[in-house]
């Protein structure tokens, strides 16, 4: 892990950014929208800028999750759904894609399930290939394998992909102590460790890929990617929100 700021203001070498479903739609809406994914392209694009490489792990939850056909359907299988989910990641690469090429950005979109006329498969050694050439590469698909989510892909390709860090966008300023749309005393957090995300149950991401991330150091940042120049800010390894990490820095 790059600990001090490079000249230019850049911290990280390679970082996977964690964008969820709701990062690709309006506010309290479903679907695609394509000014979303525009202001996501502009930030990532300016972040880009600095130099460090980007792998980008894209949620699906705007269009399906898995979990929304498995309580007690009987007419689909819950892997079929979970299926069904990453294909729906698929789709939101796609539209990000455009949007990011749109801005001039060079891209590869790939695939953890295979499907050569829509993008290329995922092969480690390519995507890192494709990173060490300046393109910003998109994740789509999650891991390919059903009952887990894009929270585990993006722990997973981190780790694969030798990031500096995972970066988790999402529409709150960080880790919380409780719901702060819900709890409006909730307390957010500097730093804090796995061991203080799990034992108190804490929202960062699914605890598969908590438990992954610090089995292997890898640090987490959560922050609101909603705040303009936070994506880009992250990126430069600038603190914007929460970082979870294997100890909580001396004060
Ligand atoms: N999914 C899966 N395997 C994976 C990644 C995702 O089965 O490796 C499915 C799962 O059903 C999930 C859906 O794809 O609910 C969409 O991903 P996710 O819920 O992580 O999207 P987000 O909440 O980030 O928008």
């Amino acid at each position: 892990m790059a600990e001090q700021a490079v000249p230019g203001g850049r911290r990280y070498d390679r970082v996977v950014l964690k964008i969820s479903g709701e990062g690709f739609c309006q506010a309290g809406e479903r679907g695609i929208s394509m000014a979303a994914v525009v202001h996501l392209a502009e930030q990532t694009r300016r972040a880009a800028e600095h130099g460090a490489q980007i792998a980008i792990v894209m949620g699906g939850g705007n269009i399906l999750r898995g979990a929304q056909f498995t309580s007690g359907n009987a007419h689909i299988h819950e892997a079929t759904a979970h299926y069904m989910g990453m294909l729906a990641t698929v789709m939101n690469g796609l539209a990000l894609q455009d949007g990011l090429e749109s801005l001039g950005c060079d891209t590869r979109l790939m695939t953890a399930i295979r499907m050569e006329g829509v993008a290329e498969p995922y092969i480690r050694r390519r995507a890192r290939r494709h990173l060490e050439k300046g393109r910003i590469i998109l994740l789509a698909a999650g891991t390919g394998s059903p009952f887990v989510t894009t929270d585990t892909a993006a722990a997973q390709r981190a780790l694969e992909l030798d990031a500096d860090v995972l970066l988790k966008a999402t529409r709150v300023d960080g880790v919380y102590s409780d719901d702060p749309e819900k709890n409006p005393h909730a307390v957010l957090y500097g730093e804090l460790t796995y061991e203080d995300v799990l034992r108190q149950n804490l929202r960062v991401m699914d605890p598969e890929a908590i438990a992954k991330c610090m089995q292997y150091a890898m640090p987490i940042m959560v922050f609101n990617f909603k705040k303009q120049g936070n994506i880009e800010k992250a990126v430069r390894g600038e603190r914007v929100g929460t970082l979870v990490a294997p100890n909580r820095p001396e004060v």
